[in-house]
């Protein structure tokens, strides 16, 4: 199996938002431009940015996101410049509609991985999240892509939306051959936390929901032969928690220059690192950095500050489960 994103301690994972323009507005989106910025990068400055984030961390995973990344005219030549680079693994997350004829300029072995979003097994389900049109777009360019040989991976992040439908995601990956599926769980981030009509809170699911819908439908992914990926959300009480600011080497990279090493802090000035004149600099306190620090009975800290009600307490006040990293990941193979 191709490697892709490692989410363990210790990884090096480049998460590299070229743009923010999109030609989908879902429901969850976590882009915010103000925070974010409307930019489109130049390829000069991709190049650049690239270099040095190679350098720094040198065989990271790099994913290359927008907005809707294949919408950039100069993707294909972003992708063979981080080849050169030596980037361990090259994924390219996308909605699927593959706009520049993207796969026509690069061959299957130029990227590592072709991730695409899918938030239904069925256009009822998925449409109403991510647009009119969108499932039927997504599972064409899925089916373009396998027969032109890329290895295909889906991802699907679980709300209180579309948790009903994962039941039906493995056949659906069997049909369409996707080689990867990743579990996503909605944030409180971007459109997901501002969407007014239906607040952040009812598009989350209880821990309850995650361990009986969830749980099972990734065993029987894994027992299609397909490898499977989620998040931990929950620590049991006898596991460690460990805060990815602390133990991992993520960079989540926006169009405007800021770079976060934590991706619930991304609805906030919070970065600890900027691009300034096209140098990787440090920002000066008080940022992400200093939350990472904390020790609290809760967990995660980001968590507690922007999504509390994700914390049960017991009658003593302890919480009843430290939160886990959202970058912790579990894995079934
Ligand atoms: S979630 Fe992705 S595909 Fe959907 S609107 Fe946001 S950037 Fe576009
Ligand atoms: S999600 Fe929480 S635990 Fe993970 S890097 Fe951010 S602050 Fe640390």
């Amino acid at each position: 199996m191709s490697p892709t994103v490692r989410f363990t301690k210790n990884a090096a994972n480049v998460f590299f938002h070229i743009l923010t323009q999109c030609n989908l507005k879902c429901r969850h989106c976590y882009i915010n431009p103000e925070q974010h910025g409307r930019q489109t990068l130049s390829l000069d400055t991709i190049r650049s940015w690239l270099e040095t984030l190679a350098r720094r961390a040198p065989m990271a995973d790099l994913i290359f996101l927008g907005g809707e990344p294949t919408l950039h005219p100069d993707l294909a030549e972003a992708i063979h410049a981080a080849r050169r680079l030596g980037y361990r693994s090259i994924t390219i997350d996308t909605n699927g509609y593959l706009f520049h004829d993207i796969l026509d300029r690069i061959t299957p072995e130029a990227v590592n991985f072709i991730s695409f979003s899918l938030d239904g097994a069925s256009p009822a389900t998925n449409d109403p999240i991510r647009g009119k049109g969108s499932f039927e777009a997504c599972t064409a360019g899925i089916r373009n892509a396998i027969q032109k040989g890329f290895p295909t991976s889906l991802i699907y992040t679980v709300s209180s939306l579309n948790l009903h439908e994962l039941v039906a995601v493995p056949p659906l990956l069997e049909e369409l051959k996707i080689n990867r599926f990743f579990i996503q769980v909605i944030g409180l981030r971007g459109q997901s936390a501002t969407c007014a009509e239906r607040p952040a809170e009812n598009l989350q699911v209880t821990r309850d929901q995650w361990q009986s819908h969830v749980l099972p439908v990734a065993r029987q992914v894994a027992d299609q032969g397909i490898r499977v990926t989620y998040p931990k959300v929950f620590l049991e009480p006898d596991e460690p928690f460990e805060c990815a600011g602390r133990v991992a080497d993520n960079y989540f990279i926006f169009p405007n220059g800021r770079v976060y090493r934590c991706p619930l802090c991304e609805d906030f000035p919070l970065h600890s690192l900027a691009f300034a004149n096209d140098r990787l600099i440090d920002v000066a306190p008080i940022n992400e950095a200093d939350l990472f620090k904390l020790d609290i009975p809760e967990g995660c800290v980001m968590n507690k500050l922007i999504q509390p009600h994700n914390i049960t307490y017991l009658p003593d006040g302890s919480p009843a489960n430290k939160i886990a990293c959202c970058l912790l990941k579990e894995e079934l193979i």
